[in-house]
């Protein structure tokens, strides 16, 4: 068995090896970037090696400061996790070049599958459907367009190297397959190094149905069943579960058949997933399917099928990457009960799904039978630009599907975060929807649902709970300054005095609620404040879930349904409160990366032109021109690193 394991990777994936390494006796070794050093992977693995700043180029993804620390620590192999490195075959062979073992399939099968052209190829000569469409060599935008025309309307574009749902665009039309080319090929190069794109018919209605298949390097394979991760948004996995609900016995026997089949032709070694798609919404013997792709490692959602047949796979991988054979034959592999794992994400869901980043002033999550939690953070831990925006994975198993379900759905209500927005009032949302508890969903489901299921609009109750908190702190600090004799005269809050002067009073303020000005009325009697939010349609007491406060520095962060919402005063300083401005300069929204700008300054713009667009966690966000103009400032060169709220180019009327 291997003795020493480097972990090539971070947050939940790279704590969730070190557990399983731990537990057969193998010694770990982490790599972190700097602002990783302090998150809990680092601290669990035996040795940590820092590896260099931020960027995941500098860093998780420097494969050769990675080997060299796998050898200056004395590792015997080397656990890519998933993302980064995990599908480079070059650094595969580079590992064993370098005299270590890779867990993972051999460079020549990851070189074969990896892309997905290939894969589709191979597929094709193995017997199994793939999806209709153009997978050559050939990138020229006017031939990449003529096999779009010859595919039909609607079409898929996609990065032959993608993953993560990056790299892709639906073109409904002829005239948006050029710009839509164009920014899929930007984010391929981007996110791959590689530009090159293939052409897909569009499948409708589709399932994401996938099988998970194991090799080892005596010729053997085996697969362990389906999951089913139809729910997506913008084409990347939210919520997974196993077994797919309503798949007949046939269709699971013919998709198992060709996943095992396409890993043999190509002497597939270690894990793997193989993707396909279920034409019409339903899983019957006589839907059509089809290959898309094929994944060459451990997959993020791996732990629904850990929960339904009792397997760890990560223990088979560093078996099979040791040698040994695979630890179960076909038939004694089962799967009983059902599981579903939803991805905590730092993003905010009412925000367009912006990313969300910043400290972790609070992180909690349950225990219980059931009940999986893999996390890659805890209280205290700060969330970087750099990497995905996924935190955590709830997983739930029970026996059977509802039961699962309920399950998830209740650890979700027991989770708090704060100190970053996260995803779960959406993924509670879709937990609870009557058509996913009916089983009747397609990969279009969340677009379709979007407005329902995504929080909206500023949470009144939570505002009014975050400024009652503010003022009563206030108050605290004002008793004790007048203990201690010493009166501020030229407090920022003296509007607050008049609070001291007696009851019944109201009064205007203006707070930050997630950082925009937003004035509020305060009532006083003898309780104490009451806070409304004028227009804002507070809920009846009766309605009210659960709600409460976390004081961070300042501010003060409210959990209610959910949510975040964070309260701060409003400065009078000016910083904050260039609202005159604010329709002519057009700000980050996020942290990240300046990844293009379309113009130069002198230029005229019609409203909703392009900007600039700014790419964090995996994700690009393209600015447009509020209303039309002229570009009187671009104040960012591409590639540049921004913070929140920079500016990035200012707009003037013609
Ligand atoms: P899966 O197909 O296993 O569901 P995805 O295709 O969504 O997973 O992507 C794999 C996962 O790898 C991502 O969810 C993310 O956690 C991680 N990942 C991928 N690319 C990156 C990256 N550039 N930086 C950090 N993490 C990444
Ligand atoms: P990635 O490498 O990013 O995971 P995939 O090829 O696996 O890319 O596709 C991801 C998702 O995009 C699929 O699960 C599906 O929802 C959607 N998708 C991909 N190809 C098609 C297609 N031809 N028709 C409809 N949806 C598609
Ligand atoms: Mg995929």
């Amino acid at each position: 068995m291997l003795k020493r394991v480097l972990i090539a990777n971070r947050g939940e994936i790279a704590l969730r090896i070190i557990g399983t390494a731990r537990r057969l006796g193998i010694e770990t070794v982490a790599v972190g970037s700097e602002p990783d050093l302090a998150l809990p992977f680092a601290r669990a693995a035996d040795v940590v090696v820092p590896i260099g700043p931020g960027p995941a180029g500098e860093s998780y993804l420097a494969a050769d400061k990675i080997i060299a620390a796998a050898r200056e620590t004395g590792a015997d192999a080397i656990h890519p996790g998933y993302g980064f490195l995990a599908e480079n075959a070059d650094f595969a062979e580079a590992v064993a070049a370098a005299g270590l073992v890779f867990v993972g399939p051999q460079p020549d099968a990851m070189r074969k599958l990896g892309g997905k052209a290939q894969a589709k190829a191979i597929a094709i000569a193995a017997g199994v459907p793939v999806v209709p469409g153009y997978h050559g060599e050939e990138q020229r935008p006017d031939i990449l367009a003529g096999a779009a025309r010859g595919v039909g309307y609607p079409v898929m574009i996609k990065a032959v190297a993608g993953g993560g749902g990056r790299g892709m665009r639906l073109v409904e039309n002829e005239a948006e397959f050029a710009p839509l080319l164009a920014s899929a090929q930007r984010e391929a190069e981007a996110a791959f190094g590689d530009p090159r794109v293939l052409i897909e018919k569009v499948v409708a209605a589709p399932r994401h149905i996938e099988v998970q298949v194991f090799g080892d390097s005596h010729g053997d394979v085996v697969h362990l069943f389906e999951r089913d991760c139809s729910l997506q948004r913008r084409n990347q996995k939210v919520i997974e579960e196993a077994p797919a609900p309503g798949m007949t016995r046939q269709l699971r026997a013919a998709m198992t058949a060709a996943a095992v089949e396409l890993a043999k032709s190509v002497g597939y070694q270690g894990a793997g997933t193989v993707e396909f798609l279920v034409e019409g919404g339903g899983l019957g013997a006589d839907a059509p399917w089809y290959f898309i792709e094929m994944n060459t490692r451990l997959q993020v959602e791996h732990p629904v099928t850990e929960a339904v047949t009792g397997l760890d796979l990560v223990e088979w991988q560093l078996r099979v990457a040791a040698g040994e054979r695979l630890p179960l034959e076909q038939g004694e592999i089962v799967s009983a009960g059902h599981a579903v794992e939803a991805r905590l994400c730092a993003e905010d869901a009412a925000r367009g799904f912006l990313p969300s980043v910043g400290r972790i002033a609070r992180f909690e999550t349950p225990a219980g039978e059931g009940l999986r939690i893999d996390a890659g953070v805890e209280t205290g831990s700060v969330i970087s630009p750099f990497y995905d925006s996924m935190v955590a994975k709830l997983v739930a198993a029970g026996p059977d599907r509802a039961a699962a379900i309920d399950r998830l759905t209740r650890a979700l209500e027991q989770t708090m975060v704060a100190g970053v927005k996260t995803n779960a009032a959406f993924l509670h949302a879709l937990l609870v929807h009557p058509a996913f508890r009916r089983g009747e969903v397609d990969t279009g489901f969340i677009g379709r649902e979007l407005a329902g299921l995504a929080p909206q609009g500023i949470d009144a109750h939570a505002v009014a709970h975050g400024v009652e908190c503010l003022i009563r702190r206030r108050q605290d600090e004002l008793e004790a300054q007048r203990l201690r004799l010493s009166p501020e005269r030229h407090s920022p809050w003296a509007a607050l005095d008049g609070f001291q002067l007696g009851p019944q009073r109201r009064q205007s303020l203006d707070v930050l609620v997630d950082g925009v000005r937003t004035a509020v009325e305060v009532r006083w009697d003898r309780s104490g404040p009451h806070v409304e939010l004028p227009g804002g349609d507070a809920a009846p007491p009766a309605q009210r879930g659960q709600v409460s406060a976390v004081a961070d520095g300042d501010r003060v962060l409210v959990l209610h349904d959910l949510r975040q919402t964070e309260i701060a005063w409003a400065l009078r300083d000016g910083a904050m409160a260039d609202e005159a401005s604010a329709g002519s300069a057009i700000r980050a929204p996020i942290n990240g990366r300046v990844a293009k700008v379309f113009l130069a300054e002198g230029a005229a713009v019609d409203k909703g032109q392009r900007i600039a667009v700014i790419e964090a966690m995996k994700m690009e966000h393209v600015l447009v021109a509020p209303r039309a103009g002229t570009i009187a400032r671009i104040a960012v060169d591409e590639g540049q690193q921004v913070t929140e709220g920079a500016l990035l180019a200012g707009l003037v009327d013609e």
